[in-house]
């Protein structure tokens, strides 16, 4: 048994899952939710639907050269492994492997950078609305004070980047 890719979505057609159309040429579409079904029964363009992984290749949202897309290639024939191109194989596993762990990496690391950019700019914001909070024992001086405050707390988000 095999997962099938929908035609339409591109996300993965489980057995017993979702619908096979067989048009007259013998070409096979298949579709993994009814969704995807009545869309391509509109004629729609996957390329023109937002949310399909082929709107996203085409948008560029999505990585196209991808060392990983190599292992979920369809095939037909079964590949026979030599020793030497079996040892290459794992390696090229682990590597994307290592890749992809990076790439989260990565990916949670700069949410977690925008999370932090979003709290010092509240911060700078909080400090700026209650200012007058902090001007009462330093009436002269408030002024500078909330620029000094703005600049060191502009200067710490300068520094965590
Ligand atoms: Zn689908």
């Amino acid at each position: 048994m095999r997962i099938e890719k929908c035609y339409f979505c591109s996300g993965p057609v489980y057995p017993g899952h979702g619908m096979m159309f067989v048009r007259n040429d013998c070409k096979i579409f298949r579709f993994c939710k009814s969704k995807c079904h009545k869309n391509f029964k509109k004629k729609r363009n996957p390329r023109k639907t937002r949310w399909t992984k082929a709107f996203r290749k085409a948008a560029g949202k999505e990585l196209t050269v991808d060392n990983s897309l190599e292992f979920e290639q369809r095939r037909n024939i079964p590949v026979k492994y030599n020793r030497i191109l079996w040892n290459k194989t794992v390696e090229a596993m682990k590597k994307v492997e290592s890749i992809k762990q990076k790439r989260q990496a990565r990916f949670i690391m700069n949410r977690l950078k925008k999370g932090k950019e979003l709290e010092k700019a509240e911060a700078i914001n909080e400090v700026k609305k209650n200012i007058h909070l902090i001007k009462a024992p330093h009436a002269g001086q408030a002024r500078k004070l909330e620029e000094k405050m703005v600049q060191k707390l502009a200067e710490d988000v300068e520094m965590d980047d």
